[in-house]
């Protein structure tokens, strides 16, 4: 259980900043089987916040009336031994743990977890940037031929795991001619990158039980480690899957949970349908994630927090992987953005190395920071 007796409980929350901050991806991320064009840009909302002389940056859509709201609270108010930060502070948790952290000079990994490491923490994650690229090409082969190549940028970036999209028969392409793209590029995926990578497959519920069936069946020979969001999660659906798996002595996870995930997801992964849950880690949030982790771990389900668009993300996974139970792989969708240097993760051999620094980890240029909330962002603090 954390404690908090070493802050000063006159610290108060003295100023909250945020400014959408803008950057790019390496490349255009194509559409997915139930959106068009994901595009280059990405933008990660910044919030600073001050309190006791220290600062904490961190993702958060905070609404700036919320945070007006919040000025003035001390670390009483803010951190508890239940569950970390009240429920009520729970808006600003990704700054207010890198605040907490820093404050400690420690990494957000070790603060977390409770665990330090004394070499390099590294953590798996995965290349997720294997979208439709291809809707302009005429052909399985050229389209196989585009996906191998962005595969093996991903390879020669250091990632040894690789999540294709698939679904095209869903909206963007005929239902044949779109399934058989799909395990074309799949298969062509495999061979590119050798047998000792690892090979998921997400058809953001693009399929159908038997659609699902045949792309299993037509795939088999790529060995796929997971498959993410085949269709809407239904319990007798996924049972079918299940027994149609097990008949043929099939391995593959089935993962979901991102989006409007049903009610039960949940108890449905707890009863053997579902390999890994996967609600959003921003939007969920890390505070919840820790004793969901915890849960899902009683029955072996895997936690895989979704991050896909999400910058920030990338090194807030990393960070949370060693205190979130069961947490399987890092979801990482490369981007980088004008004054958060990154440089201190690195990848190799398909594992995310992470700095020593303390909080989060990245450096934020504070006076471009500064010039960007007085351009487009907002400041709430004390008197103001
Ligand atoms: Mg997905």
């Amino acid at each position: 259980m954390p404690t908090f007796e070493d802050l000063e409980k006159d610290w108060r929350i003295e100023k909250i900043e945020q400014v959408i901050l803008t950057g790019e991806r390496p490349r255009l991320a194509g559409s997915n089987a139930r959106l068009g064009v994901h595009g280059k840009e990405v933008d990660c909302p910044l919030v600073r916040i001050t309190m006791g002389g220290h600062t904490g940056y961190g993702w958060s859509r905070i609404p700036r009336k919320t945070a007006e709201a919040l000025i003035g609270a001390g670390v009483r108010d803010i951190f508890c031994e239940e569950r970390w930060i009240k429920e009520r502070f729970c808006g600003i948790q990704f700054p207010l743990l890198d605040w907490l952290a820093k404050a400690r000079g420690i990494p957000v990994h070790e603060l977390l977890s409770g665990r330090k490491h004394d070499g390099t923490l590294e953590v798996p994650g995965y290349d997720t940037s294997l979208y439709f690229d291809d809707l302009h090409l005429k052909t399985d082969a050229e389209a196989v031929a585009l996906l191998q190549e962005e595969a093996m940028s991903g390879y020669e970036a250091g990632f040894r795991a690789f999540k294709i999209k698939v679904g095209r028969g869903a909206m963007h392409m005929e239902l044949e001619a779109g399934t058989r793209r799909d395990i074309a590029i799949v298969n062509g995926i495999r061979e590119a990158v050798g047998p000792d990578c690892e090979l998921a497959i997400d058809a953001n519920n693009g399929y159908n039980l038997n659609l699902t069936k045949r792309v299993l069946t037509e795939t088999a020979q790529s060995n796929l480690l997971w498959i993410e969001e085949a269709f809407h999660e239904d319990d007798r659906l996924y049972r079918n899957l299940k027994d149609w798996m097990a008949d043929r002595n099939m391995q593959v996870l089935i993962t979901d949970g991102e989006g409007h995930a049903a009610g039960p997801i949940v108890e449905w992964a707890e009863q053997g349908l579902i390999d890994a849950i996967q609600y959003d880690l921003r939007d969920y949030g890390v505070v919840d994630w820790l004793p969901l982790g915890k849960r899902l771990a009683k029955s072996g389900v895997k936690a895989a927090p979704h991050n896909y668009g999400g910058f920030y993300g990338n090194f807030a996974s990393a960070q949370t992987y060693p205190a979130i139970e069961g947490f399987f792989y890092v979801e990482w969708d490369e981007a980088q953005i004008p004054g958060i240097d990154t440089s201190g993760y690195t990848i190799q051999d398909g594992k995310i190395a992470l700095p020593r620094t303390p909080g989060f980890g990245l450096h934020i240029d504070d006076a471009h920071y500064d010039r960007r909330v007085k351009e487009s962002g907002w400041s709430a603090a004390a008197g103001g």
